[in-house]
């Protein structure tokens, strides 16, 4: 009903010169982000541990999160990893880079941090980091006439240097000089588990220069439309400070974010975990941030092709960490042969194998691979399946 009121509203809206109508098919994508990927991520997140710089946390980090986008379908070469000097210590930037139909050198950022300071930042910032997955996982096979940048920063709590660097040697170095239409930051989402947690900040840009002060706030008003058409969140009005989209923002790129309501006391503490906040709630976020997505990069309204591709049919490789024998569950898949390979972090495959006659359940010996992150992917004829998998 909610939305049903909104939607007449926006007609009073449309008519002032604001945004967007209701998209079905942009609907049914968003009903496909998943309560229950949110939280195995949160949770993988979290067991990552401390993530400053210079830790063996920080890297792990990093492998997880290429895992991750490899899973989605992405391929080796749309990631890209930016090294930089923090303090005394290298850090990375990882940017995901999806090429768009109409405007391929026009890029939409979403952006957050991955780097922690004190605690595991299971809000600050996992959320953020979960909420790019979803978008990343369902927009994936979704052709989009804008480009997409998914970048997760580093050294953010060591005063936003990743997003920084990647402004000026990236961005600024590019020739001609990278065409940004926005970027959409996202930071700190989770909310809090002792309160109710039904709005979300949406943050324009108010500081100096002016110069792109309006777009900002045409562009923010239109994330608080997609929020109240995909999402069962109210919108707060704010201001954008102290998180990477700060660095572009100097730059006079177009700028808007999301950010927590109920601020969590827990920031930047060993109590920043998941038993303090509200996943739900994240859930909600990854709605609204996919429906705004869809909407910022024009993105196809034909679904046929995501459905097909982001349904898992329930297959599971276990166990992971795996050392000698891998097992294959079929889950709800009937298909009796098919392809599987246990392919690297660079993309490469180091193991491959054809099963026929396949049971629903078949051990597959995978002995002699070194330890370290992997993607097992199982292929048929028509439908590719990939999971991250943990060689010990
Ligand atoms: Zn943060």
């Amino acid at each position: 009903m909610k939305n049903l009121l909104f939607a007449l509203s926006l007609l009073v809206l449309l008519s002032k010169g604001y945004g967007q109508t209701y998209v079905p098919s942009y609907a049914t994508v968003v009903d496909q982000v998943s309560e229950s990927n949110i939280l195995t991520n949160l949770t993988e997140f979290e067991n990552l541990g401390v993530k400053r710089r210079g830790t063996a946390a920080l890297q792990n980090t990093l492998d997880w999160l290429k895992a991750e986008y490899l899973s989605y379908g992405y391929t080796a070469s749309q990631l890209q990893e930016y090294s930089f000097t923090n303090g005394s210590t290298t850090c990375k930037n990882l940017v995901v880079t999806k090429v768009g139909t109409l405007y391929p050198n026009t890029y939409v950022i979403i952006c957050g941090h991955y780097d922690t300071i004190t605690g595991k930042g299971t809000n600050d910032n996992g959320s953020g980091v979960v909420t790019i997955f979803e978008v990343a996982r369902l927009l994936q096979n979704i052709p989009t006439e804008y480009s997409i940048k998914f970048i997760n920063f580093s050294g953010e709590e060591d005063g936003l240097v990743g997003s920084q660097n990647f402004v000026s040697t990236v961005v600024n170095a590019t020739n001609p000089k990278m065409d940004i239409k926005l970027v959409f930051n996202i930071d700190e989402v989770g909310g809090r588990a002792d309160m109710t947690n039904d709005t979300i900040t949406c943050e324009r840009d108010t500081g100096s220069p002016t110069t792109n002060n309006a777009a900002s706030n045409v562009i923010t008003n239109e994330l608080i439309a997609c929020t109240q058409l995909y999402s069962p969140l109210n919108t707060h009005l704010s201001y954008a400070y102290a998180s990477d989209y700060m660095p572009f923002e100097d730059n006079n790129e177009v700028i808007t974010g999301f950010f927590e309501k109920n601020q969590t006391p827990h920031r930047h503490t060993s109590t920043d975990l998941l038993v303090n906040m509200d996943p739900v709630y994240v859930y909600n976020i990854a709605k609204a941030a996919t429906g705004a997505m869809l909407h910022f990069t024009v993105a196809s309204t034909s679904t046929l092709a995501s459905n097909e591709f982001n349904n898992d049919y329930q297959v599971s490789f276990y166990p992971s960490p795996v050392k000698d024998v891998l097992h294959i569950n079929l889950g709800t898949l009937t298909d009796t042969r098919y392809s599987f390979s246990m392919v690297d972090l660079q993309g490469k495959v180091v193991f491959n194998t054809q099963v026929d006659n396949a049971n629903l359940i078949e051990p597959i010996a995978i002995g002699g691979l070194s330890k370290g992150m992997y993607l097992a992917v199982l292929e048929t004829s028509n439908k590719r399946i990939a999971k991250k998998i943990i060689v010990e």
